[in-house]
């Protein structure tokens, strides 16, 4: 059966396979439309276009941002071009802030009485240090007993050693890509734990700051596609739908499993091709 899957991680960002790896996979799923959408980063779009061509897939580039809030929300771009260079730099400014903010939670560490090599573990972690590179270093010092405690008592929200992240709200993160001609979802609604009328409140804010389009089709919305499908529908917003496959023996989706459960799979999908590929090439304003 001929399927799209829209959101799937490479190592460019935390998944486990290069683009090339991940084409070969979409092949043999039996994926024809696909997009690659790595968290704050476009290094794998040129090579993943390279990939797609030669094994005759329809690709669309895309981007997964994250955004800060008291819920954390990602707004996936469709239709983002690789050398964009207002979207580049404000991910070089994301970066940056990742191994600036280790370096702030490895002082306040210190001052609490344990000194962890910070600049050993940012060498060690890449581009995507983080919270978790912290936690498990504690661990291994024996300062705590897993990752989990030192979340709980040192580095959570709200803790001793905790240092927020500069990173944009969601409204700003639509407005954004709406600038660069992109196309703007909400990815996988399932996944913020707010109340329902909550998350309907945000949505109509969201959708007044550019939204195009709801992610219905993911493994976390599993049980409650046909509600998201009749809220997106609903409020024009178009359907897409995804894996966010991160590799294998990971918690995330394996290629193209969604598409089962997706009824107008290739219509919806084909819908924000169309709309993605139109800004990609006109790279204005909507
Ligand atoms: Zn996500
Ligand atoms: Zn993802």
């Amino acid at each position: 059966m001929r399927r799209p899957d829209l959101h799937l991680h490479t190592t460019a960002s935390d998944g486990q396979f290069d683009v090339w790896q991940v084409a070969r996979l979409v092949a043999r799923a039996d994926v024809t439309l696909f997009a690659i959408t790595d968290h704050d980063t476009l290094d794998a779009l040129p090579a993943a276009a390279d990939a797609a061509y030669e094994r005759g897939l329809a690709f669309l580039p895309g981007v997964e941002i994250s955004t800060e809030g008291d819920e954390e929300v990602h707004i996936l771009g469709y239709g983002v071009r690789h050398d964009d260079p207002v979207l580049n730099e404000f991910f070089r400014t994301m970066r940056e802030d990742r191994v600036n903010r280790v370096r702030l939670i490895g002082e306040k560490l210190k001052a609490l009485g344990m000194e962890l090599p910070i600049e050993e573990i940012i060498a060690g972690a890449g581009s995507s240090v983080g919270r978790p590179h912290i936690g498990r270093a504690l661990a291994a010092r024996r300062f705590v007993q897993n990752t989990g405690e030192a979340f709980d008592r040192f580095i959570g929200k709200g803790k001793p050693a905790y240092v927020p992240r500069l990173t944009p709200t969601a409204a700003e993160a639509i407005r954004l890509l709406r600038s660069r001609g992109a196309v703007p979802v909400l990815a996988h609604p399932g996944e913020i734990r707010w109340p329902m009328e909550r998350v309907l409140e945000k949505l109509t804010e969201w959708q007044q700051a550019g939204l195009m389009g709801l992610e219905v089709y993911h493994p976390a919305n599993r049980g409650h596609c046909a509600d998201w499908d009749a809220i997106a529908r609903e409020r024009h917003l178009l359907v897409t739908g995804g894996s966010d496959f991160h590799g294998e023996g990971t918690s995330h989706g394996m290629i193209g499993e969604t598409a089962a459960e997706w009824p107008n799979a290739l219509q919806d999908a084909w819908k924000l091709y169309r709309l993605a590929k139109q800004n990609e090439s006109q790279g204005v304003t909507l």
